[in-house]
């Protein structure tokens, strides 16, 4: 099924009748609303500064702008955060929110403080069409796209949550953004495609597209036009080094082959030595993570600027697979890095947060359903 396709399929529901929700519109969007409404287009730059560098959601504290013009704001339009389900945080810092959309829909996003960085873990989809056969989200049928706002208010609400606004501060926890939470991001390009130029604007939300990356199962068609828009860092889920394992594992395989998705790698653009796509590999015990399998990796990755990320299965209920050992894991590593590759092995966090991601909404529906029984 082609990104539009599905974007068809799987829109969000468009907004309810009331007032209009300001937050994922682009600049021109926001400029067209403010212009409709009889205003200067000036004025819909200094609104786009107070909605996503000052972060402020109240009309009444922008002060800068006419009581008039603010009045009628505030009669057509409204600036909205998702609903907090659940808020919890893990011994190890790791935040994880559980969030709630008008229509009644939920996602996850995370916060993972490290000791360099602080990676903010976004959704770009109510669960997902693609079975990746490891991943609990893969467990959840797809329910639909998110919005442009849906996507970009969850890098705000962290903000809120953290209290990092105005973007401006120097002391921002939130230092990169990976859309890597729920949901193939391909599969909705132009939705994230939206809500990643507002997160890019310097005058606003503020994220260098050096500090955002993007990561897909391998969705070929997409990949190029991405990179060539967006210019964002590529991250792949690799997880196989040959098809037949990667068809198991990974059924996306079955129509865009190893082959064809190492090609699209090598195309992407603005790839280099300084800026290297990141193979994701989660490290299963008996499928992927022999001697053999580290040797092949090295092989199929020789010409293309790449680091490869291990991740230690994080098991889930009825999953069925197991992690690999941590021997196995680390002589994996090393054969890597004997052959060049860089390969650092991802700490599990939040363990004691149902960090298995998608594994949070999974309860919560659980619990829903068991209350309405
Ligand atoms: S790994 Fe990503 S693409 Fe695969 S099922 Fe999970 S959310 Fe979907």
């Amino acid at each position: 099924m082609s990104g539009t396709a599905h974007a068809e399929l799987f829109a969000p529901p468009s907004e309810s009748a009331g007032l209009k929700n300001l937050v994922g519109l682009s600049r021109e969007a926001l400029e067209a609303e403010i212009t409709a409404c009889g205003e200067p287009a000036f004025r819909a730059r200094q609104l786009w500064q107070w909605i996503y560098s000052k972060g402020v959601t109240e009309f009444g504290a922008m002060t800068s702008l006419s009581k008039a013009f603010r009045a009628r704001l505030e009669e057509h339009f409204v600036v909205r955060r998702p609903e907090v389900v659940q808020d919890l945080t893990s011994s190890d810092g790791t935040r994880k929110w559980l969030l709630r959309f008008s229509d009644g829909q939920e996602v996850e996003t995370v916060y993972i403080p490290e000791d360099d960085r602080g990676t903010l873990c976004v959704s770009s989809q109510v669960g997902c069409t693609l079975t990746c056969k490891f991943c609990h989200t893969g467990t959840q049928r797809l329910v639909r796209n998110l919005s442009p706002a849906e996507i970009i208010s969850q890098i705000m609400l962290a903000r809120d949550a953290l209290g990092e606004w105005p973007s401006t501060r120097l002391d921002r926890k939130i230092t990169n953004v990976v859309m890597m939470g729920m949901g193939e991001p391909l599969y909705n390009y132009d939705n994230v495609a939206t809500a990643l130029k507002i997160a890019m604007d310097g005058e606003g939300v503020a994220i260098s597209k050096r500090k955002i990356t993007l990561s897909t199962s391998g969705v070929v068609p997409e990949m190029e036009r991405c990179g060539r828009e967006l210019g964002v860092n590529l991250a792949v889920s690799l997880h196989a080094v040959d098809d037949d394992t990667r068809d198991k594992i990974m059924p996306i395989n079955k129509k865009y082959p190893l082959k064809q998705l190492l090609q699209t790698c090598r195309d992407y653009p603005g790839t280099s030595n300084a800026r290297r796509i990141t193979f994701e590999y989660v490290m299963l015990k008996g499928v992927n993570d022999s001697p053999e399998d580290a040797r092949a990796l090295i092989k199929l990755l020789k010409d293309i600027p790449a680091k490869v990320n291990l991740i230690p299965f994080n098991p889930w209920p009825g999953s069925f697979f197991e992690c690999s050992s941590n021997n196995a894991i680390h002589r994996f590593a090393q054969i890597l890095n004997d052959g060049q590759l860089s390969a650092p092995v991802r700490a599990t966090r939040g363990e004691d947060i149902l960090a298995a991601c998608g594994q949070l909404k999974s309860e919560s529906e659980r619990k829903r359903k068991s209350e309405r029984t």
